[in-house]
């Protein structure tokens, strides 16, 4: 848990102060209180998600992965309640037979999202000039700014009510990537023919989601098929390496079967069908 109270002490004593200066430097507060409560919001769960799915750095953009990847329960508040005697199949214990734990207040990654933003546009960039006579402005606008940073207190007050956090409910698979890294996920937050990294920050290596039938999981490696120039076996590329080579980039792959270098580059190609006009048949 993070303790939001000092930081909304801050910037209320800010908003307080009310020059142009401190109002910046309320907003500045508040728009990292905001990127502090996603995170710690993932932090909890990080073992779920990968390197490369966390590295899109915008708040908004991580809590949407926390519900997408890991936990469809982010925008709900819950409470964890526990029972004072152990369970016995078949028999519903009484209300009051419950402790409280404690409660996670639930967010809309949105909402969150719009006032990062709206901060960020107000507070956080000074007016353009619109001609050389205009003066250039030391701040924004800062009664705009000030019913912004209002909004976001008011929102981190309500998330301040929070107790605790889960790191999700629900039943867990995991698979084991070619590097040997072991990767979990929650079972019911998988969709059929999702596209998964692997959670290793070092490895390349991506995956497909297959449900089959039965509701089973498993893992298809994303790889490009490259037969070998020397003796035609099937070389595997992780899909993500070819993806990030540029257009003019030609890499050195090596078979592992005959130790031949071979080299691959991006080609140019026309999709649409050969057509052929009048001219062509005189
Ligand atoms: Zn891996
Ligand atoms: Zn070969």
């Amino acid at each position: 848990m993070i303790n939001l109270r000092p930081t909304i002490d801050r910037i209320n004593a800010l908003l307080t102060e009310d020059t142009e200066a401190s109002v910046t430097y309320a907003a500045l507060e508040a728009r990292l209180a905001l990127e502090k409560v996603c995170y710690n919001r993932l932090r909890q769960c990080h073992d779920y998600i990968s390197h490369d799915q966390l590295k899109r750095w915008q708040p908004h953009a991580v809590v949407n992965t926390l519900i997408a990847e890991v936990d469809a329960h982010a925008i709900h508040t819950r409470t964890l309640l526990i029972s004072r005697n152990p369970a016995v199949p078949g028999v519903e214990p009484d209300d009051d037979d419950f402790v409280e734990i404690g409660t996670e207040v639930g967010f809309n990654p949105k909402r969150i999202g719009e006032l990062w933003n709206a901060l960020s546009g107000l507070a956080l960039h000074v007016k353009l000039p619109t001609n050389k006579d205009d003066r250039i402005s030391e701040y924004g606008d800062a009664d705009r700014t000030k019913a912004k940073v209002l909004d976001v207190v008011a929102e981190l007050e309500r998330i301040a009510k929070g107790t605790m956090t889960f790191s999700g409910i629900g039943a867990e698979v995991s698979f084991e990537c070619a590097c040997g890294e072991k990767n979990k996920k929650r079972a019911s937050l998988l969709k059929g023919g999702q596209s998964i990294s692997c959670i290793n920050a070092e490895c390349n290596q991506s995956y497909t989601v297959e449900i089959g039938e039965d509701g089973s999981h498993s893992f298809g490696l994303q790889a490009a098929e490259i037969p070998c120039a020397a003796c035609d076996t099937i070389i595997f590329v992780p899909r993500r390496e070819v993806t990030k080579m540029k257009h003019d980039e030609v890499a050195s792959i090596r078979c592992s079967n005959c130790d031949h270098t071979n080299r691959i580059a991006w080609l140019l190609m026309r999709v649409d069908r050969a057509t052929t006009t009048e001219s062509d048949n005189v």
